[in-house]
Order: structure tokens, then sequence, then C-alpha cells
């Protein structure tokens, strides 16, 4: 199964694609690596993506 590299704005009516511009930190957590991404609308998405073991 492909992983799906392609990433939204969580805000309702807001399907703004988000880029590695938008990406504002990056931290890691024992799940894994998280992202906070602040879209131009104001809104800001956490992605997790879990550690690889
Ligand atoms: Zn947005």
């Amino acid at each position: 199964m492909l992983k799906d590299l392609s990433l939204t704005c969580d805000a309702d009516g807001c399907d703004q694609t988000l880029s590695d511009a938008e990406c504002m930190l990056v931290y890691e957590t024992p799940e894994g690596e998280r992202r906070a991404y602040e879209c131009s609308c104001g809104s800001v998405t956490i992605t997790v993506v879990r550690a690889q073991r």
C-alpha cells in the first residue's frame, strides 16, 4: 500500500495542500515524529509519522 504523501489543511472548508514550506515545527515524540504545518488560513495541522522499528 502506497503511503499518501499529500497533506491538506484540517480546517473545515479548507483543503489547501500543505508542503514543507508551511512546516513550522518538527519534534520527536515516543510515538514518532510530529510536524506542525501552518496554513495560510491560520489553521495549524499536526501530523504524526509513526516511528519505524
Ligand atoms: Zn487552511
